[in-house]
């Protein structure tokens, strides 16, 4: 699917009133697809999506196989054996894990085997070395197969074998298409022999911030100067979404040809990329003044607080394709929102990921707040477990300003409060977007993906 239709770009015009959160959303997924399948080494693809099942070619275990240190034998050649009545059998040959050929147990004998061990045809249990003597019988020159063991129990059928195929038989689904490969799929897949996956590869993000105040973190500030915190903060949230980011220096506000430029050579190593700042309505708002007119995207307000203004286009990169832009405003907490709201479930989407968003998680609001009628409002906010078997209660962080970036640092939830809300009041259930692998345990979880 191409990134951006012709249709999309046509329709490059500023759009009347604000628009939903959803329907913005539908538009930035409207406008990426899963990347191609690609074959990577296994743990290349470990936090990558399956793009195609799995199936077992072979049997696990492979072959019988020994679960314990002790004595490959036929129960009926120990039957009646106990403490009182132990049962001695010479031993003819041994079974180490890795034993280079097949042995065959003949009646009245046994043989040593190694847990792993491959059970030799005609054994049908093994007894642990802890019943027998461990060969205290065997000749001086302690050989296998020349010397014998005393044994004092009588095994039940199939003791201490895994049978072939215990676990998985051949033509079983090992992975499913759709699974984010995770280490506990790594153990199953590198068991059954497969050395690479087929997976949606990771997007490849480009950020880059607008803004002439910006200054390189690291560098010191000189009057009216603020750090450029927002394309390090995003390139951090588009890893920590699954996708391979990286950053150009900030653009200064100039409506020149500079921003273009840098956004076009940007989408030649891209797959999407993400603006911040100069999306607003003021003066030196770059990136819509410089988008809009090259008609490369449209700007639209949505009905949303924080992240009110947004934009989403498509840059024509030096290859020739059309690489999906969205733009976030500048403030460092709508921003961040924004990747939340907008750019993640983009993310997730190229990911392979069925379900783009986040699972919600319903918390006791302990305080109330009000929220302005007509925009959905993502409210900074610290879930806790009381521990008290009450579920999960929620708070929320510091001021409402876009600018608190502290308030964003402490908090680990955004508090999704409906549009038609006026106000959240103290013990209302609310839903909650957790934003990092937080160890709260999610009783319904099974409903959905499984939290980040
Ligand atoms: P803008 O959206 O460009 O109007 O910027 C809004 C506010 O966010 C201003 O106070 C900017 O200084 C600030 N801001 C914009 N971009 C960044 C950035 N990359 N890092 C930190 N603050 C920023
Ligand atoms: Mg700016």
């Amino acid at each position: 699917m191409s990134p951006a239709s012709g249709e999309s770009r046509a329709s490059a015009t500023a759009a009347s009133g604000p628009i939903s959160v959803d329907d913005h959303l539908a538009a930035c997924l409207a406008a990426v697809a899963p990347r191609p399948p690609e074959q990577v080494d296994l743990l290349d693809a470990v936090g990558c999506v399956l793009a195609a099942d799995v199936v077992a070619a072979a049997p696990l275990p492979p072959f019988d196989a020994s679960a314990m240190d002790g004595y490959a034998v036929r129960r009926d050649d120990l039957s009646g054996a106990g403490e009182g009545s132990p049962v001695r059998l010479p031993v003819t040959g041994d079974l180490p894990a890795g034993a280079p050929a097949p042995l065959t147990l003949e009646p009245g004998t046994a043989i040593r085997i190694m847990t792993g061990g491959p059970v030799p045809a005609g054994a049908d249990a093994v007894v642990p070395v802890e019943v027998t003597d461990a060969g205290g019988g065997t000749d001086a020159d302690g050989g296998p197969g020349t010397g014998s063991v005393v044994i004092t129990e009588q095994p039940r059928p199939g003791a201490h074998v895994r049978p072939a195929g215990d676990g998985v038989r051949a033509g079983d689904l090992l992975v499913g298409a759709g699974t984010r490969l995770a280490p506990r799929h790594v153990a199953l897949l590198a068991a059954a022999g497969h050395a690479r996956a087929s997976v949606h590869p990771r997007p490849r993000v480009v950020v880059v911030s607008t803004g002439d105040e910006l200054v390189e973190v690291g560098d010191p500030l000189a009057f009216g100067q603020v750090h450029d915190s927002n394309s390090l903060a995003l390139v951090a949230a588009a890893r920590a979404a699954g996708a391979q980011a990286e950053r150009v220096r900030a653009v200064g506000d100039d409506p020149g040809p500079a921003l273009l430029a840098v956004l076009r050579e940007a989408a030649g190593r891209a797959d999407l990329l993400v603006t911040t700042g100069g999306v607003s309505a003021g003066a030196y708002d770059v990136v819509k003044a410089v988008l809009s007119a090259s008609g490369d995207a449209r700007f639209v307000q949505v009905a949303m607080q924080p992240g009110k203004p947004q934009g989403l286009g498509a840059v024509t990169a030096p290859d020739g394709r059309e690489v999906p832009v969205m733009t976030l405003p500048g403030n460092p907490v709508s921003a961040y929102v924004s990747f939340e709201v907008f750019v993640r479930p983009a993310l997730r989407a190229m990911l392979g990921h069925a379900s783009p968003s986040r699972v919600p998680v319903a918390a006791t609001a302990s305080q109330g707040w009000t929220s302005a009628p007509g925009k959905r409002q993502f409210v900074r906010a610290l879930v806790t477990d009381q521990g008290d078997g009450e579920g999960l209660s929620v708070a929320p962080v510091g001021g409402h300003g876009s600018h608190l970036v502290a308030d964003l640092a402490h908090a680990n939830a955004l508090v999704d409060v409906p549009a038609d809300a006026t106000a959240v009041s103290a013990g209302e259930v609310v839903r909650c977007l957790l934003l990092d692998d937080v160890d709260v345990v999610v009783a319904d979880a099974a409903a959905g993906e499984r939290l980040p």
